[in-house]
């Protein structure tokens, strides 16, 4: 077997898709956030299309097994529920391998609402889920043009990664560096 050239990467990327059909009369999630509208998105959780691809971005880029898998949706357990808790599950596994979330970059497509408006709350409270500043959350939203899925919403999120400890070490080097520097001026 081969020896491993980086047995501990630094740094990991995580890519989730997913998709939910609109249902009319259902309250519509997306990101944590309740937006009005006249439909939501149908599931056995409470559809958050944009929570589970960024659960899944978290699973993927830690080699986990993905949000279907830990949760699955034959699991009475699971009707109907919060997003946040498999969000936060899988925040745990990445916080427990020593990691940290650097930033992330999502898109959304959907035909209906529009997301602009809601974009700014919906960036902050996934920053709040995933514990960073909301300029490291990306949201993008587009239309369906050419998709013919008027009637679903489609998530896209790549994550990136860091070793907790990098930081430290990156920051000291930095600061080693920037002394030395100091020392020759
Ligand atoms: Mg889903």
């Amino acid at each position: 077997m081969l020896k491993a050239i980086n047995p501990r990467p630094l740094t990991r990327i995580g890519h989730g898709f997913d998709s939910h059909e609109f249902r009319e009369g259902i309250p519509l999630k997306l990101g944590g956030v309740s937006l009005p509208h006249t439909k939501g998105l149908g599931g056995h959780s409470d559809g958050d299309v944009l929570l589970h691809a960024i659960t899944d971005a978290l699973l993927g880029a830690m080699a986990a097994p993905d949000i279907g898998a830990l949760f699955p949706p034959s699991d009475p357990k699971w009707k109907g529920a919060d997003s946040v808790v498999f969000l936060r599950e899988a925040l745990n596994r990445v916080r427990a391998s020593g990691y940290t979330v650097c930033n992330l970059d999502a898109s959304l497509i959907l035909a209906a609402p529009r997301i602009g408006p809601h974009a700014p709350a919906i960036r902050n409270r996934v920053a709040e889920l995933l514990g960073v500043n909301s300029d490291c959350v990306g949201l993008k939203a587009k239309t369906p043009e050419g998709l013919n899925l008027e009637n679903t919403a489609v998530a896209h999120v790549v994550v990136l990664l860091q070793k907790e400890i990098t930081s430290k070490k990156t920051r000291s080097k930095n600061t080693r560096k920037s002394e030395q520097k100091a020392a020759r001026s």
